[in-house]
C-alpha cells in the first residue's frame, strides 16, 4: 500500500500522474490530506518511480475541471475516489463520466455541486468591513465556507473590487488583495475578525430596501442564505423584523396597486389636528367599504387621553350613530371598563377601519371582517390619531387591532395581557374584543373571557400612572361625577 498526501489539486495531480505512470491500481494506494490521521494498516511508502517509456495518458478535459472543484471538498475520501475514476477512465472506460448512475460518478458530481454551491455562497455572503491601518483603508471580511474554496472563490473578488485593498479571512486560509496581486496566507480564528462598523448600517439599509415581502419563501430563503452564515451577515439581524412586517407590507403594496391605487393616505390633510383629520375622514373613499356604509365612524375621546382603545371596525349601531363602541359590544366594553375602574370619558376609543363592512341578509346587516388590503388602506387614519395622542398605554381589542399594531403573526391565545413595546406605544396590551365575548355560546367561557378583559383593562390602568391635579389617577372613574 502506497500512502501519499495531497493538500490541493496540483499535489494530487502530481501524485496521480506518478501512480498512473507506475501502473499502480487504485486499491493499492491511499491518498490522504496532510492533517488526516494516518491509517492503522497502511505502511507509508514513497511513491513508486514511473515506469520508463510510459506515455502520460490522456483524460477528458471535463474530468480535470470537475476534479479541480472536487479537490476543494472536505470529504477525506475524495483523493482516492478521484484516482479510482482516473484509473477507470484510462483503463477501458473512457466514457465513464456519461454514466450518471455509476456510484463513483454520482458521488463525484454531488461533491462538485456542493463545492460550486459553496463558492456561490461565498460570493454572495462575504461582507467587508472597513478598517484603517496607519491611515490606509482596508476592507476585511470573515467567512466560514463549508469546503476549502478560498483559492477558487476569491479571484472573483479581485475582479469585482480591483481598487480596494481587501482581505478575506477563513479558518482554512486567508486571501489578500493589495491592488495588484492576490496572495494566500494561513487561516485565522473568528475572534480576530474586525468589529462591526458603519458599513453594516449601510448594508442593512440596502437589504431592507431590496427585501421583497411579497416573495417570501422562508424555506427557500434559508436554503439560499443558510442560517449558519447569518452571524456574519449584518442584514441577517433584520430578517425577523422584516418577516414579521412582511404581510403588512404586502397588504400596503396591494393597497397601493389595487383599489384604483387609493388609500386613506390620499385624503389625509397635510398639516392636521384631530378636527381636521375627522373632517377629512368623513369624505374618505380610500377603499370600497364606504360605498355601503352610512358614514365614517372616527375615533372619539379627549386629545390628552393617555389610554387609547382600538377595535376592529364599527358595527351596525355604530354605523348608524357615527360613534365607536355604542352598540352591544360597546355595552360589554363599558361594563368591563367600569369594573376595571377606567373612566371611558378619559379614554380615546377608535377602530382600525373606519367604515362598517357588512353583508346584507334580509333586513339584517352581518358584520364582515375587513380584509388585509382594506385594513392597510385605512391604517393612515389610525396612525394619524395615535401620532396626535401619543398614548402612554395602547389597548388592542381583538386580533385585527393586534395584527395591525403589534404584528401580523400575533396570536391572542399566546400573548393576551402581555405588555408589549410597539412602534405606537411603549406599553401595548392586547385583549379580547367585546364582540368576541358576545359570540361565545357557553356561559362559563363567556364569563372567563369577560374576566380576562377586565383584568387586562385593570392592568392597562395601572400602567397609565398619570396622577391628575387632584392627585387621583387620571383615568380612575370618578363615581361622584357619575352620580
Ligand atoms: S374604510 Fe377607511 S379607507 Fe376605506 S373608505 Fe372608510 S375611512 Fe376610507
Amino acid at each position: 500500500m502506497y500512502l501519499a498526501t495531497a493538500h490541493d489539486f496540483e499535489a494530487w495531480r502530481n501524485a496521480a500522474r506518478t501512480l498512473l505512470a507506475a501502473d499502480v491500481p487504485p486499491d493499492a494506494i491511499h491518498l490522504r490530506d496532510p492533517d488526516d490521521p494516518p491509517t492503522l494498516f497502511a505502511n507509508e511508502e514513497a511513491l513508486p518511480e514511473a515506469m520508463p517509456g510510459v506515455v502520460a495518458k490522456r483524460v477528458p478535459r471535463d474530468f480535470v475541471e470537475i476534479a479541480e472543484k472536487v479537490a476543494c471538498h472536505r470529504d477525506g475520501e475524495r483523493w482516492d475516489m478521484l484516482y479510482r475514476i482516473l484509473w477507470r477512465l484510462t483503463h477501458g472506460e473512457p466514457h465513464l463520466l456519461d454514466v450518471a448512475s455509476d456510484d463513483d460518478v454520482h458521488r463525484l458530481l454531488m461533491m462538485e455541486k456542493a463545492v460550486r454551491r459553496d463558492i456561490h455562497k461565498m460570493h454572495a455572503f462575504v461582507r467587508f468591513r472597513r478598517v484603517e491601518t496607519e491611515g490606509v483603508e482596508h476592507f476585511v471580511a470573515w467567512h466560514r465556507p463549508d469546503h476549502r474554496i478560498v483559492r477558487p472563490a476569491t479571484p472573483f473578488f479581485a475582479r469585482r473590487f480591483p481598487n480596494m485593498r481587501w482581505t478575506i479571512l477563513t479558518p482554512d486560509e486567508s486571501a489578500n488583495w493589495d491592488l495588484s496581486m492576490l496572495t494566500f496566507g494561513p487561516g485565522v480564528p473568528a475572534d480576530q475578525a474586525p468589529e462591526a462598523d458603519q458599513l453594516e448600517e449601510l448594508w442593512k439599509t440596502y437589504y431592507a430596501s431590496i427585501f421583497n415581502p411579497a416573495r417570501i419563501k422562508l424555506k427557500a430563503m434559508k436554503k439560499e442564505m443558510p442560517v449558519r452564515h447569518w452571524k456574519t451577515l449584518p442584514e441577517a439581524a433584520l430578517i425577523p423584523q422584516l418577516l414579521m412586517k412582511a404581510p403588512e407590507r404586502v397588504a400596503e403594496m396591494i393597497a397601493r396597486q389595487e383599489g384604483s391605487r387609493r388609500s386613506a393616505r390620499d385624503y389625509l390633510p397635510g398639516e392636521h389636528d384631530m378636527p381636521s383629520l375627522r373632517a377629512a375622514a368623513a369624505s374618505c373613499q380610500g377603499c370600497e367599504i364606504y360605498c355601503n356604509a352610512t358614514q365614517t365612524v372616527f375615533g372619539e375621546g379627549p386629545l390628552d387621553a393617555r389610554m387609547v382603545l382600538v377595535g376592529e371596525q364599527p358595527g351596525d349601531e355604530e354605523d348608524r350613530q357615527g360613534r365607536p363602541f355604542v352598540g352591544p359590544a360597546g355595552h360589554v366594553l363599558d361594563a368591563a371598563l367600569e369594573v376595571a375602574g377606567v373612566d371611558r370619558r378619559r379614554v380615546y376609543v377608535t377602530n382600525v377601519v373606519k367604515h362598517f363592512k357588512y353583508e346584507p341578509r334580509g333586513k339584517r346587516r352581518i358584520h364582515q371582517k375587513p380584509d388585509a388590503r382594506e385594513q392597510a388602506a385605512c391604517k393612515p387614519w389610525l396612525e394619524a390619531e395615535l401620532n396626535l395622542i401619543q398614548p402612554r398605554v395602547l389597548v388592542c381589542l381583538g386580533a385585527t387591532a393586534a395584527q395591525a399594531l403589534v404584528g401580523r403573526d400575533f396570536r391572542i391565545g399566546e400573548r393576551r395581557g402581555e405588555v408589549i413595546e410597539t412602534d405606537w406605544c411603549p406599553q401595548t396590551i392586547v385583549t379580547y374584543h367585546p364582540s368576541a365575548i358576545l359570540r361565545v355560546p357557553n356561559d362559563e367561557q363567556r364569563n372567563s373571557m369577560r374576566s380576562a378583559l377586565i383584568a387586562d383593562l385593570s392592568k392597562a390602568l395601572s400602567l397609565v400612572d398619570q396622577p391628575s391635579k387632584s392627585g387621583q389617577n387620571h383615568y380612575v372613574q370618578n363615581y361622584d361625577e357619575q352620580s
